[in-house]
């Protein structure tokens, strides 16, 4: 099976400045979440944190990860802000919750990254994904192997950086995927799942992903 982003067929891609700034000999594969729709219940601009909660065994993928030694980033368009619907603070309010209730199920995310931008509002960025400014800056700080790493979300944009470093996009389809980015993403060779938990066995190369 053919997969566009795979490691071997992306041999000759350039890197990315960011990459270029990673050792080597450091470099660490890792995970970036999606976080609405893929961690989180899609609450459509969010603001209230008491009113965050966790999908379904979200906690299991992220602890596998996390038993697998594979730094798990968070990366999340929150164009809320820019539309004046969620504050920076609401927003780092539901960061704090989503790192309590991953605790309390003894996973955890290694960092966070926010788009608070929206084009038409703010005007262009390079954070807004499937621009790659947030994995810009996770692979310089976390010093990350992109190429050898994966890129899972609910929509087709959370999946596309993994082209453009030649990692792996895995789309979880929910109800708030919508069908043509679950056939745009089959048809660029995207594995296509229906839970985190599936795309984390597929990840790590397990058979089932332990509950705790
Ligand atoms: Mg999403
Ligand atoms: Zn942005």
């Amino acid at each position: 099976m053919t997969q566009a982003g795979g490691h071997e067929e992306n041999v000759g891609l350039p890197e990315t400045p960011a990459q270029r700034r990673t050792s080597r000999t450091l470099r660490r594969r890792a995970v970036f979440l999606d976080r609405d729709g893929t961690l989180i219940v899609d609450r459509h601009y969010l603001k209230d944190a008491a009113q965050l909660e966790l999908l379904p065994d979200v906690a299991n993928a992220v602890r596998a990860f996390n038993y697998s030694l594979v730094p798990v980033i968070v990366a999340s368009n929150q164009s809320g802000i820019a539309r004046g619907l969620l504050t920076e603070d609401d927003y780092r309010r539901q960061r704090e919750r989503l790192d309590d209730l991953l605790e309390e199920r003894s996973a955890f995310v290694d960092d966070h990254y926010h788009c608070p931008h929206l084009p038409e509002i703010t005007g262009p960025c390079e954070c807004r994904k499937p621009d790659i400014g947030m994995f810009e800056q996770a692979i310089v700080e976390h010093q990350l192997d992109a190429a050898a790493s994966f890129f899972i979300g609910d929509k087709l944009r959370d999946v596309l950086p993994a082209q453009r470093y030649g990692g792996r996009g895995m789309l979880v389809t929910s109800a708030s995927t919508p069908r043509e980015d679950v056939e745009a993403a089959q048809a660029a060779g995207f594995e296509v799942v229906s839970s985190l938990t599936e795309a984390a066995a597929l990840a790590l190369g397990l058979s089932h992903i332990p509950e705790l």
